[in-house]
This record gives C-alpha cells, structure tokens and sequence, in this order.
C-alpha cells in the first residue's frame, strides 16, 4: 500500500467510523436485524440482505454471507463508490469530517444515486453548502467574544462550530448555531438575536432575546423544499466528536455555553444539549463510551443529575455542580458563559 496513504489520512479513524453510519450515506438501504444491521451486499447481486453489519467493542465491519466478501468502513466506500483507496479514505474524511492533510472540500462523487434510507424515510437535511455561506465572526457573539479572547481563537472555534450570521427582525448580526449531526448531516440551524442587558450589562441577558429555527423560515421563503421534514435532531457540537476521538467532553444546555467553554477550557471538548428534552438515551447515545463532564446550570443540577443517572450505561458520565458552587447570591440561572464572563472582567 502506499505510505503516502498512510501520512494523509488516519485509517485507524477512518476504519473506526461506526459501519452503519457509513452504509447509509454511502446509499445503501439499512435493515436492522436483531444485534446487527443487513444491507443488499455490493459485491454481488444480491436480491436479500445478506451483508451483515458489525458494530460492538472492537468490532467494526461487514461481512457478506453469501458471498463471504466484505471489510472495513474503507473496503464498503471502495466497493459501493467505485473508488481508488485514496478515493475512498478521501469520501469518508470529507463526510464525517475527520481533517485530512488533503485539499478541503473535495468530495468523490458516489456512482449512483443515494436511496432513502429506511430507518428515517422522512427526515431532511439542509444542504451543508447553505451552512458554508453564513460562516462568519461577524455575528454578535464572536464580536462579544473577540472582546475576552484572541480574536485567532473565537476565528478557530467559529470555523469548528460553524457559527454564523443572519440578518433577522431588522438586526444584521444574528448568530447562527447550527445543529450538525456525528454523520456530518445539518438537522437544523437556531437563530439567535443577542443583547446585552442594560441593568446588569451582561451579554445575551435582556429580555429582547429571540431565537428561531432557519428551516422553517427558508422553507417559507422557498429556499428548501416546503414539503421537506427538518425536525431531526442533534446534540449542538456532535460533528466534532469523531474528529477528537480522545477528548473528554464537557456537556452543557446552552450552545453559547458551550462556545464559551471552548474558548476558556480548550482541553476539553464542548457540546451542548440545546435544552433539557435531549437529555435523552438516544440522543446521548453518540457520547457512547467517552468519558464526560456534564455541567448544568446552577438551577438543574439536581434535575440533570436525576436524569444522567438512568442514562450510565451510555458513558462515563460526572455530573459537576461547578455553576451552582460559582454562582454568586441572587443568581440561580448563573452558567459557564457568565462565570467566563466573571473571570475575565
Ligand atoms: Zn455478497
């Protein structure tokens, strides 16, 4: 094999992609089959499922039973795209965003036409390109943040987390938050309008904020398909967790929190819930077998430390009151933005 392969791209990452996340985007129709998932093998002409896909402890592959071929996350891409090695390490870097030494954004083109897939007949995604365009630190949030932080770092972590701009209710500034999933799928972007609150001057405090959800807006204004079902939905920050497979995780409520804990606790890899209802076995599922800090605000750690202990078996989960133990007198909703925010006054 080639050992320029090797230095381009991490194989044991690319190999450790979870196989049925692969199958999906790469077209194939999913069936869930007891323990494993089956697809229509695409080393022969198959007319039943009979590739199975293995996914548990160590364990990351397919096999054909009828066939007897199969492989790794790189095999299935080679063989269902047509694509060279490098090709196929290429689609699977640039699809779930795992950085390659390569040219950015060049994607192979799959062969043929992606079929729905079964499990979700009915979700929609918004193009990733519509998220390119309003990258930006010109919203109202990484200008605050330029103002505590080295303006690289808020330029680093907006490009991480895709933060953007919008121009909404007559303010150019809006920050966009979008929801990305693990397969790099964009669920929906949140809109938020931020002011600093005139009595207590803290940013995103006032009571004029506002928050909206872009999918329904475009699909309103005909910028997506009206008929389009955007409700799928991620934890905020989900995209990153393949890209730093080794990163504890700090889980807070708010997207805002979490940007500010990336830009204050670097070493730690920060997502957000985006609200309370997430906290949910399958949408923490994707934190599966890390280890992570979850910090709720100073007013839900008994709430979030209720909830997280049904939930044990999914990670390693510790429930910090670090917020409830910072929060000054009169303060209950107090978070790591504000204890940030504190610091660095
Ligand atoms: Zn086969």
């Amino acid at each position: 094999m080639d050992s320029t392969i090797h230095e381009q791209y991490d194989l044991e990452r690319l190999r450790a992609i979870p196989i049925v996340g692969v199958a999906q985007r790469l077209g194939l129709q999913v069936w869930r089959a007891g323990v494993i998932h089956k697809a229509l093998c695409p080393w022969h002409a198959d007319h039943h499922p009979s590739l199975g896909l293995v996914t548990g402890t160590d364990k990351n592959f397919c096999y054909c039973y009828t066939c007897g071929k199969g492989g790794s996350t790189i095999d299935l891409a080679k063989q269902v795209g047509g694509w060279s090695f490098q090709d196929a390490c290429q689609w699977l870097s640039a699809t779930f965003g795992i950085s390659t030494t390569t040219v950015r954004g060049y994607v192979p083109q799959l062969r043929t036409r992606p079929v729905a897939v079964v499990q979700e007949p009915a979700m929609s995604y918004i193009p990733t390109g519509m998220v390119d365009e309003l990258v930006t630190v010109e919203n109202s949030l990484c200008q605050c943040l330029m103002q505590m932080f080295h303006p690289k770092s808020v330029e680093w972590i907006c490009e991480e987390y895709r933060l953007g701009a919008y121009t909404m209710w007559g303010f150019d500034n809006c920050t966009v938050f979008p929801n990305i999933d693990w397969q790099w799928r964009v669920c929906n972007l949140k809109v938020q309008h931020y002011e600093t609150d005139t009595e207590s001057s803290r940013f995103g405090h006032s009571q004029k904020n506002q928050c909206y959800m872009l999918a329904s807006i475009w699909k309103k204004s005909g910028k997506l398909p009206p008929n389009g079902c955007y409700e799928a939905k991620c934890l905020f920050g989900e995209h990153l967790l393949l890209r730093y497979p080794d990163m504890v995780i700090a889980l807070v409520e708010s997207p805002k929190n979490a940007i500010y804990g990336a830009l204050a606790f670097p070493k730690m890899l920060w997502v957000a819930t985006g609200n309370k209802s997430m906290l949910q076995r399958r949408y923490l599922e994707p934190l599966r077998s890390r280890d992570v800090i979850v910090i709720p605000d100073a007013d839900a750690v008994q709430d979030w430390t209720n909830l997280i202990s049904r939930m044990r078996d999914i990670a390693n989960f510790t429930v910090s009151d670090f917020c409830l133990r910072h929060a000054p007198e009169g303060q209950p909703k107090f978070d790591i933005a504000d204890y940030v925010q504190q610091q660095r006054q």
